[in-house]
């Protein structure tokens, strides 16, 4: 296991963005633990997209061949009416003049498991060391320790939070109970058989065509996606939250959900027919943090820890990768041990206001603004400038010009202090 400047870092949660900074921390040399919780890695959960900033930073790391094969790449973002499936706006993904093509990246489809393998064996692989069943209770910023559920403590020179929406890190931070906000949305899931789906003829173009297919509705919207080599069609409807007040997540009533899907079109309809399960999830968000770091440089949040958002715009773990990429980039950048203390400070003034952008446009539930006069812009991906910010986003280049800055400037601070 490589260890430079004898630095070991602490990573608690082994979430996509625990993995993402644990893969980035380790191929830049540095020793790196991840504490998790759960006894077993893995992710729960049928699909999620895969949009270019993410997929950018999975071929940098040499597992977009691999997760390619497993995944399933949407030819468009096709928006559809609810009532009737006329189409409302359609983005080409893939092929000539694409997302694809105009950031060289691929949207991809895939099962959280897959992704979640991926990325742990990648760690594993770069001598990343798991801790599993080990619950983190506390925080000591003054000695850099973790205490464990069990009272063991454990000590590390860099600690990250990436222990997601209902972050212990975050309140130790804050040093006050911070629990997220209701958003006043939940969502359904569902996972439909395509070979059933194939048995009727409206469904067919659905199963077996990749698409990001989307039906906005009044102030309620659907997305559905094949996954698992077009043998799964996954469904996540959003709505208004109408779950019991100490309800979270777990098992839907179908019918219940059928019923306040009544009418939408046919083909909807018929899908949300064929479900015979549901699971419904109750959204929250945490509130946006005035900062994510300890002054003794030693401590700091990601993913959705720290910047949680709607799932609207297919970025919450995409960002969580993001910034995984950008630690990994900065810490392999440091020179002395001295400059590791300094990395993250530099990575939230780096990060902080692109999470919190994406997590604002998140809530601004564009799809979802749905009027019987089709007015409004419904597409966020289809707006250039936001779509160039969000898929262009070039990690080496951005931590080069803030690397590049904070060294001008320590060294210039250096130089008047000599003086
Ligand atoms: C319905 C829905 C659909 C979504 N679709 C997409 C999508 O298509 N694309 C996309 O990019 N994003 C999507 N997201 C968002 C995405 O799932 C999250 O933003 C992302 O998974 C957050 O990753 P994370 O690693 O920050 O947190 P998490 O995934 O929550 O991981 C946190 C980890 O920390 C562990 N942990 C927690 N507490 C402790 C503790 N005290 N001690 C030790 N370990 C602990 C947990 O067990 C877990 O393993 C979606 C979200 C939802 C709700």
């Amino acid at each position: 296991m490589s260890n430079k400047f004898q630095v070991h870092v602490l990573i608690i949660g082994a979430g996509i963005g625990g993995l993402a900074a644990a893969i980035g921390i380790a191929r830049a040399g540095y020793q790196v633990t991840v504490i998790e919780k759960s006894s077993q890695l893995g992710e729960k959960g049928a699909g999620i997209q895969v949009p270019p900033n993410s997929s950018h930073i999975l071929s940098r790391w040499g597992l977009l061949k691999t997760l390619s094969a497993e995944a399933m790449q949407p030819g468009s973002i096709i928006i559809r009416s609810y009532h009737d499936d006329s189409i409302l706006s359609k983005l080409k993904l893939k092929g000539r003049d694409s997302i694809e093509e105009a950031y060289d990246y691929p949207w991809l489809h895939i099962h959280r498991e897959t992704l979640h393998k991926a990325l742990s064996d990648e760690a594993t692989q770069h001598g990343v060391v798991f801790r599993l069943g080990s619950t983190v209770a506390g925080i000591d910023f003054q000695n850099s320790t973790v205490r464990i559920q069990d009272q063991k403590i454990i000590s590390a020179d860099i600690i990250i939070g990436a222990d997601g929406v209902n972050s212990v890190c975050r309140e130790a931070l804050l040093g006050r109970p911070d629990p997220p906000v209701l958003t006043g949305d939940m969502v359904y899931r569902i996972s439909l058989s395509t070979t059933e789906m194939k048995k009727h003829v409206e469904l067919e173009a659905l199963a077996t065509k990749p698409n990001f297919n989307y039906w906005a509705g009044p102030g309620e919207h659907a997305v559905g996606y094949l996954i698992e080599h077009g043998t799964q069609f996954n469904i996540v409807i959003a709505a208004k939250d109408n779950l019991p007040f100490s309800f979270s997540r777990g098992k839907g009533d179908v019918n219940e959900m059928r019923e306040r899907f009544e009418g939408w079109s046919s083909t909807f309809t018929l899908l949300l027919e064929l479900a015979s399960e549901s699971t419904v999830w109750r959204l929250c968000c945490g509130r946006e943090m005035e900062t994510w770091t300890h002054g003794g440089g030693s401590f700091s949040l990601l993913g959705d820890a720290c910047h949680s958002m709607l799932p609207y715009l297919a970025q919450g773990a995409a960002q969580a990768v993001e910034d995984g990429a950008v630690l990994g980039a900065l810490f392999s950048r440091c020179e002395s041990r001295e400059d590791v203390f300094d990395v993250l400070g530099v990575y939230e003034e780096l990060r902080m206001p692109r999470a919190n952008m994406v997590a604002r446009v998140s809530r601004e539930k564009v799809g979802m603004r749905w009027r019987d006069s089709g007015e409004g812009s419904l597409n966020p991906w289809a707006n250039l400038n936001f779509q160039k910010e969000l898929f262009g986003y070039d990690v080496e280049g951005e931590v080069d010009n803030t690397w590049n800055r904070y060294k001008a400037a320590t060294a210039e601070m250096r130089k008047s202090n000599s003086q």
